[in-house]
């Protein structure tokens, strides 16, 4: 069962300091959401974390099983088992959907390892099934033309077939009317498991109706601020984040 400890985590992005000691701890079998106001450095955490060159990590340490992420390169990140679903995944012309996955699965899998073509398309259309993807999207080109929430549905599709350990969503919520909320919702409760953790960044609580988290952890100013249990991201439904702010003293 994974074990990944952020700790004391500060991260600048064109020299300005973002993330600002922020530190969590994530288990196998829990769901982990943090909820925030807009700019508060919740993509930040998630590009950080992936190793997205941008983001400079100035203190504080990540590890899973004791390894050292920070040390990783990113495609060595994905290796040891952490997925990133993005606010905004990017378009890529000239390389299917079926191609892109099935490289970043041969990718995890390792040399002399991969999967084999048959095997892999049928995992992929057994999972879009699940995702009520239509054929046509493995052979379209990644992301491009796209909805909003197709590309949310591709995500998750990556994540279903990437299988992997830590799993980061970044407001994977945003832009999906409910029928898609709720099958994107299905994809991340079926993957729930004692070998997986999630991270659920989301700024409204509606994601939150579908899937229940363990924990909820409030970030403001580049750090988080209060943590509880699913009741938090009611609370925050319902009152805002002023009281938040009253509470702690935080001024903006
Ligand atoms: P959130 O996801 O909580 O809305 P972000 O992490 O996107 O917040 O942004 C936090 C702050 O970092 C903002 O002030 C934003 O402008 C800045 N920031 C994030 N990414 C970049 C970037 N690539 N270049 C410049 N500024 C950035
Ligand atoms: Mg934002
Ligand atoms: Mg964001």
């Amino acid at each position: 069962s994974p074990k990944f400890i952020i700790d004391g985590l500060k991260a600048s992005v064109e020299g300005k300091e973002i993330l600002k000691g922020l530190n969590l701890t994530i288990q196998g079998g829990e769901i982990h959401a943090i909820m925030g106001p807009n700019g508060t450095g919740k993509s930040t955490l998630a590009s950080t974390l992936m190793g997205h060159p941008k983001y400079e990590v100035t203190a504080g340490s990540v590890t899973l099983d004791g390894e050292d992420v920070l040390e990783m390169a990113v495609d060595v990140r994905a290796r040891a088992g952490l997925f990133l679903a993005m606010q905004y995944p990017s378009e890529i012309s000239g390389v299917t959907n079926s191609d892109f996955l099935r490289s970043a699965i041969n990718a995890k899998r390792g040399e002399g390892n991969e999967i084999s073509l048959i095997k892999f398309i049928r995992q992929m259309e057994k999972k879009m099934k699940e995702l009520d993807m239509a054929a046509e999207f493995a052979h379209r080109y990644l992301n491009e033309g796209f909805s909003g929430g197709e590309k949310k549905r591709n995500e998750i599709l990556q994540m279903m077939l990437l299988e992997p350990r830590i799993c980061i969503l970044d407001e994977i919520d945003s832009g999906l009317d409910i029928d898609a909320l709720r099958i994107v919702a299905e994809g991340v409760n079926s993957l729930k498991s004692e070998d997986r953790g999630f991270l659920i960044i989301t700024h409204y609580q509606r994601l939150l109706d579908y899937i229940t988290p363990d924990f909820v952890h409030i970030m403001m100013q580049g750090r988080i601020v209060k943590s509880g249990g699913a009741e938090l991201a009611e609370q925050v439904e319902k009152d805002g984040y002023d009281w938040i702010k009253d509470e702690l003293g935080i001024v903006d």
